[in-house]
C-alpha cells in the first residue's frame, strides 16, 4: 500500500507542538458558505412551512415529495418494520435498548426540598421538556443505534411527545431505523433531515410540530442549523466529526487496536484516530498491522483518508505524559488499553467516555454496553457531558415562605432592594414583614 501513510510524532521533536495544534485544528464551523445557506434554509422553512420542507428535501434528498402528507412516516410503518425485523436484528436491539435504558435510569434527576426552623420551604422541582425533536442522520449511512440513543433517555426523563426526523435519500426507508424508533417509543417520525428539519422542529410548520429542544448528531448543516436555531429551541450540543483517542501500554494485540482505530476512521474522512504509547516499537507493529487490515476493510478509502489526514501515532515518554496529552484533547472516546487503567483513569480529567481495560472495545459502547454514544466532539469534552436524561428534564427552584419567614427574609430584601433603588421590591418584601 504505497499511497497511504499515518502521520508518527513523538513528543520529543522539537516541531511536535506545531504538529499536535495542526492536527488538532478544526474549523469546518466557520465555513461562511455554509453558514449563510443553512441561514437561508432556516429563514424559508420559518416563512413558508412545508412548501420548503418539501422543496429542501426534494433537492437534497432526491426525492419527489407532493404534498406534506408524505413527510410523515405513519406509526403502523414503524410497528410494521418492529414485527417483520428478522429475529436476530430484534434481539440484538432489544438487548441494546435495555442496557440503554437501565442505565439511563440511574440517571434520573428527582425533586427535593428542606424546611427551615422558621417553616419556611426550599427546593427543586423536576419536569420533562414537553416535546423534543431526535435527529437521527441519514445522509451516507443508517443509524438505529442513535435512535435508541437519543429516544431512551427522553423517554426514561419522562417526555410525553418525542418527534424524530431522519433523512431517506431518494426516498428509501430503513427498516432498522423505524424499527428502533417503535422499540424507543418515537410518537411520529418525518422522512426530512439537514437544516431544513432543524428548522421545521424549531419553528413548526403546518405539520411538523415545535419542539422544546433538537437533540442529536448530523452533518455540518445539521449542525450550523442547531446552533443557528439555540435560544428558539434547547440543543444537546454542537457534534463534529467522530474521535477516538487510545492510551496502550504496547502490550494489547496490536491488531486489536489498528481495527480500534478504524472504528472511528470509518465513520468519516474527518474522523479523528489517535494512538498514543510509550512504545516506538509497538507503535510501528501497530502500523503493520493498519497497513495489513486495510485492504480488508469494506469503507478502506475513508479510512485511509482519515487516518492520513487527521489520524496520528504518537510516541510519549511515559503514560502520564500520554494522559496529560489526552487531558488537552479531550477526546470524544478514550480507550485505556492498559494493565491498569483505574490508575490511569484518576489522571484523566477531560473525555466523553473512557473504555477502560484491553477488552473494552470503543465498538461496544457505540451500540450496546448502556452509557450514551452521544458525547461531546472536537475538545467540546472540556466543559460537556455525554447526552443523558438530564437534558431531558428540567429544573424549577421552589420557595414557600411561612409567614415568620417572609418576616426575616423581608427585612433583608428590603435593605438590599433598596440599595439598587428599586423601591417596589421593596415595598412588596415590607408589606408581608409583621414585626
Ligand atoms: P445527515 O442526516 O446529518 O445529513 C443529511 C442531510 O444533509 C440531507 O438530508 C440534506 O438535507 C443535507 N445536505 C446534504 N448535502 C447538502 C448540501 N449540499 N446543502 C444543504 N444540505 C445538504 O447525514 P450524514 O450526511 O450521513 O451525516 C451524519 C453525520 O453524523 C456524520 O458526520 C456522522 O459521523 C455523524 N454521526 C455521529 C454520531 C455520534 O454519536 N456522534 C452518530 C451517528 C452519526
Amino acid at each position: 500500500m504505497t499511497d497511504f501513510s499515518i502521520n508518527r510524532l513523538d513528543t520529543v521533536d522539537s516541531d511536535f507542538e506545531r504538529r499536535l495544534k495542526s492536527l488538532l485544528d478544526w474549523n469546518e464551523q466557520d465555513d461562511f458558505e455554509i453558514q449563510k445557506q443553512v441561514l437561508d434554509i432556516i429563514a424559508a422553512v420559518k416563512k413558508s412551512g412545508d412548501q420548503a420542507v418539501i422543496d429542501y428535501t426534494n433537492r437534497f434528498d432526491r426525492r419527489s415529495i407532493q404534498t406534506a402528507n408524505d413527510l410523515e412516516i405513519s406509526k403502523e410503518s414503524l410497528k410494521a418494520a418492529w414485527d417483520n425485523l428478522p429475529s436476530a436484528q430484534a434481539e440484538a436491539l432489544d438487548t441494546a435498548a435495555r442496557r440503554i435504558r437501565a442505565y439511563a435510569e440511574k440517571q434520573t434527576m428527582t425533586s427535593w426540598q428542606f424546611s427551615e426552623e422558621d417553616g419556611t420551604l426550599l427546593g427543586q422541582k423536576i419536569t420533562p421538556l414537553d416535546r423534543v425533536g431526535l435527529y437521527v442522520p441519514g445522509g451516507k449511512a443508517a443509524y438505529p443505534s442513535s435512535v435508541l440513543m437519543n429516544a431512551i433517555p427522553a423517554k426514561v426523563a419522562g417526555v410525553p411527545e418525542l418527534i424524530m426526523v431522519v433523512p431517506t435519500p431518494q426516498g428509501e426507508i430503513n427498516q432498522l431505523v423505524l424499527a428502533a424508533a417503535y422499540l424507543a417509543g418515537v410518537d411520529r417520525a418525518f422522512s426530512i433531515g439537514g437544516a431544513q428539519a432543524v428548522a421545521a422542529l424549531a419553528y413548526g410548520t403546518e405539520t411538523v410540530p415545535a419542539v422544546c429542544k433538537i437533540v442529536g448528531p448530523g452533518n455540518i448543516y445539521v449542525a450550523t442549523a442547531k446552533k443557528m436555531v439555540f435560544g428558539q429551541v434547547g440543543i444537546d450540543m454542537i457534534a463534529g466529526p467522530s474521535e477516538i483517542l487510545i492510551i496502550c501500554d504496547g502490550h494489547t494485540d496490536p491488531d486489536w487496536i489498528a481495527m480500534d482505530l478504524f472504528s472511528q476512521a470509518e465513520h468519516d474522512e474527518n474522523a479523528q484516530s489517535i494512538l498514543l504509547s510509550d512504545s516506538a516499537d509497538y507503535l510501528d507493529a501497530v502500523e503493520r498491522s493498519i497497513l495489513k487490515l486495510l485492504p480488508e476493510m469494506e469503507r478502506a478509502e475513508v479510512i485511509k483518508a482519515s487516518l492520513s489526514g487527521r489520524g496520528a501515532l504518537i510516541k510519549t515518554a511515559n503514560l502520564d505524559e500520554a494522559a496529560e496529552i489526552a487531558n488537552r484533547i479531550a477526546p470524544e472516546h478514550l480507550e485505556l488499553s492498559v494493565a491498569d487503567p483505574d490508575s490511569l483513569c484518576a489522571k484523566i480529567r477531560n473525555a466523553g467516555a473512557i473504555f477502560m481495560g484491553r477488552y473494552t472495545a470503543e465498538a461496544l459502547g457505540d451500540y450496546c454496553a448502556g452509557p450514551n454514544h452521544v458525547l461531546p466532539t472536537s475538545g467540546t469534552a472540556k466543559f460537556s457531558s455525554p447526552l443523558g436524561v438530564y437534558d431531558f428534564q428540567k429544573r424549577s427552584s421552589l420557595i414557600n415562605c411561612s409567614e415568620a419567614g417572609a418576616d426575616t427574609l423581608g427585612k433583608t430584601a428590603s435593605i438590599l432592594a433598596r440599595g439598587e433603588s428599586l423601591t417596589a421590591h421593596a415595598r412588596s418584601a415590607e408589606y408581608r414583614i409583621k414585626s
